[in-house]
């Protein structure tokens, strides 16, 4: 198989990348099942890259129904050490106006029903998540939003809940007492599985609404979510083609080791079928 380094994950919105010269599209088989579609790879400013819209395109799948460990397994299987995934969120805080972008560095969890690991059935491992986001990916990432022109906030934590219905009052209120910055449905799960399968990650995260809790503000309603969503989109693919040219070909972060010293399964016990289903990923440390 080609080897592909840079990988971009479109959220709501984002099926497709404009200026990408389509090279191929491939339907990537993993021990985990199917990736929410077809991976495009296609080459954007020289570089290669293997585009997948995460909700499939058509946006069939709702955050819980997406194949999170089919799809950050596919990128690794192409070779993929960066993943730059773009998410629409909902602003938790006044100074983060719609149309603002957020690179987030920081992730809370509360979704109840997903998995969030390769780990289990024969092979247990413990991946630090303290810093969840690659430092080198994130300075990339906000310094390709400030070329595009377009409000950037440095840093910022992500709230991820199940969905797909938006908060209530009470819980958007209750989070933002927790200092959350924005809110999605989708990035923490890949978040976790990119630092598994040892892939840099960065969320790009784009303001569609003030949520709830906003006094200001309506309820969510999805019609206005799309509308800024869709003016969003050509921001979120000016900061994509500006990262994608300011990726070095080798790295230098942590993010490449974060297996190093995580298995905790004595080698002698591993199954032989944990090592076989999880080998692009674990293979270097047997
Ligand atoms: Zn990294």
């Amino acid at each position: 198989m080609s080897q592909v380094k840079i990988g971009v994950i479109g959220g709501s919105g984002l099926y497709e990348m404009e200026g990408l010269k389509v090279l191929e599209e491939k339907w990537v088989e993993t021990p985990f099942g199917k990736p929410s579609d077809a991976i495009i790879i296609g080459e954007l400013d020289g570089k290669t890259v293997a585009f997948l819209p995460r909700h499939g395109r058509g946006h069939i799948y709702t955050p819980s129904e997406i194949n999170f460990r089919a799809n950050i397994y596919a990128m690794k299987l192409l070779g993929v050490e960066r993943i730059l995934s773009v998410s629409a969120v909902g602003s938790m805080k006044e100074n983060i106006a719609p149309g603002h972008i957020v690179i987030v560095n920081q992730f809370v969890d509360r979704t109840r029903q997903r998995v969030s690991t390769f780990f289990g059935e024969g092979i247990v491992a413990h991946v630090s998540f303290a810093d969840p986001v690659c430092p080198h990916l994130f300075d990339i990432a906000y310094d390709a939003s400030k070329k595009v022109g377009v409000t950037v906030h440095k840093g910022g934590t992500y709230v991820c809940i199940e969905g797909p219905m938006f908060s209530s009052r009470a819980e958007s209120k209750i989070f933002r007492s927790w200092g959350v910055d924005v809110i999605g449905m989708t990035n923490l799960q890949e978040a976790k599985l990119a630092r598994e399968a040892e892939i840099c990650y960065i969320t790009i995260a784009l303001s569609t609404d003030y949520d709830c809790w906003h006094e200001s503000e309506e309820a969510v309603d999805v019609s206005m979510v799309i509308k800024i969503m869709q003016k969003n989109i050509a921001t979120a693919q000016g900061i994509i083609k500006e990262s994608v040219k300011g990726i070095k070909e080798k790295r230098d972060c942590a993010c490449g080791e974060a297996l190093k010293y995580a298995i905790m399964t004595d080698k002698t016990k591993i199954s032989a079928a944990a090592k076989k289903r999880l080998e692009p990923i674990i293979g270097k440390y047997f």
